[in-house]
């Protein structure tokens, strides 16, 4: 049996307010960090909740009956939430991904997406609104959220053997109702939908080859993703990580790939196509070539903590602020100072020492909670 860190400390409640700058600027929408990289994207986290128990996420060892999830009154409202985006979205931010936990558990989400897609950049553009759902609820909202503006969403699906998938959600949710999920996102108008297969060693490294042979030539983008050291739960060892290199050497072998270049610099994701014109898939190796010198991604926690890196260990209290009355301008000037005072590269720095670093005594913050 594989041994699990169980947290000792909540991270959650460290008081952490950023200070307000004795001098309060004007944002340009030109913000860049340490390392000179724009403010580009926020993920915004709108539960910690959630109704799967991914092994590789939200280990039912630890998210338990006993785990204290936010009290309803801890996390952002929908007006908080929009006032900090649009704060963003004057510093540079154009691409909004709403997450969790399980986004479609927030009751209303739909509400959000309307009050998101009235902000505009500050040249009048419209934002790229996006959601990350497990897909289990996305049958019934995905008309809603497309009518309230919600322009793609990516769908979390492991694997298309039903027992493989059970095992990986832990609650015992089927393939099917997924799959249903992703035919209503695209009846719904929600395309192009993307598909992320977390691949975990020994667990279903062996549906990569039917994931990638039932999305192929459909209008889904099927997307690998490298199992992460995130959080301090699911006992990660670097062992149980497939490398892209073999996930494309496998899919090659039955089904040929050729590389395609990127979309645009920064792209998480490396693009391969079929090289019998059968559509692309997505190689997101997070862990083995780390993309960092181009990650331009904020993300705000469920109680509203602007966190700089997916494996920061604290954040940025903009809540506080927020309840304690600060403008717009105080709060959008401490933002500012955060960003530029940014330097964190966490897969660039883990993928010389792995393991080391990932298991190091620094606590870091759980993906249900910051959003992934
Ligand atoms: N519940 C939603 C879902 O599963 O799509 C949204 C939140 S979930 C934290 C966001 C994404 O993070 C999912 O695609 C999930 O597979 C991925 N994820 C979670 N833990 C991960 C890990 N340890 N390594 C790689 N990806 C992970
Ligand atoms: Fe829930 Fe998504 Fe984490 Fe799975 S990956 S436990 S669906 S938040
Ligand atoms: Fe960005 Fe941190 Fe991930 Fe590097 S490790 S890509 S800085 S979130």
């Amino acid at each position: 049996m594989s041994s699990r860190i169980i947290p000792v400390a909540d991270y959650r409640s460290l008081p952490s307010a950023p200070r307000i700058p004795a001098s309060l600027e004007q944002p340009t929408g030109l913000l860049a960090d340490s390392l000179a990289r724009p403010l580009r994207d926020l993920r915004i986290s709108v539960t910690d909740r959630c109704n799967f128990r991914c092994v590789y996420c939200m280990p039912k060892e630890v998210f338990d009956k006993d785990y204290a999830f936010l009290p309803h009154s801890a996390l952002l409202s929908f007006e908080e939430i929009t006032r900090v985006a649009s704060l963003f979205v004057a510093h540079g931010v154009e691409k909004i991904r709403l997450t969790g936990g399980e986004p479609l558990l927030r009751k209303n989400l739909e509400n959000l997406v309307a009050m998101l897609r009235a902000l505009k950049t500050p040249d009048g553009r419209e934002l790229d609104l996006t959601l990350t759902t497990n897909g289990s609820l996305l049958a019934r909202k995905a008309q809603a959220l497309k009518d309230a503006g919600l322009n793609r969403v990516t769908v979390s699906l492991d694997a298309l053997d039903d027992a493989v998938f059970r095992r990986m959600n832990d609650v015992d949710f089927s393939v099917s109702d997924v799959l249903h999920g992703i035919e209503a996102a695209h009846r719904a108008g929600l395309g192009p939908v993307k598909v992320n297969m977390v691949v975990k060693g020994g667990m279903n490294d062996q549906e990569i080859v039917p994931m990638a042979r039932h999305f192929k030539g459909s209008p889904t983008i099927l997307r690998f993703i490298e199992y992460m050291d995130v959080g301090a739960s699911n006992g990660w060892k670097m062992d149980e990580v497939i490398p892209s290199a073999e996930v494309v050497r496998r899919i090659s072998e039955v089904m040929p790939l050729q590389p395609v270049d990127p979309n645009y610099s920064g792209e998480t994701a490396a693009r391969w196509r079929y090289a019998d014109g059968g559509g692309e898939v997505g190689m997101i190796s997070s862990v083995t070539q780390a993309f960092c010198h181009d990650c331009t991604r904020a993300r705000l926690s469920t109680e509203g903590k602007l966190y700089t890196c997916l494996f920061a260990t604290s954040g940025h209290d903009l809540r506080a602020l927020l309840r304690a009355g600060h403008s717009d301008q105080e709060i959008s000037s401490a933002v500012a100072q955060v960003w530029r005072a940014r330097g964190d590269r966490y897969s660039e720095l883990r993928t010389g020492s792995t393991e080391g670093l990932a298991q190091g005594p620094r606590k870091k913050v759980e993906m249900s909670y910051i959003g992934g």
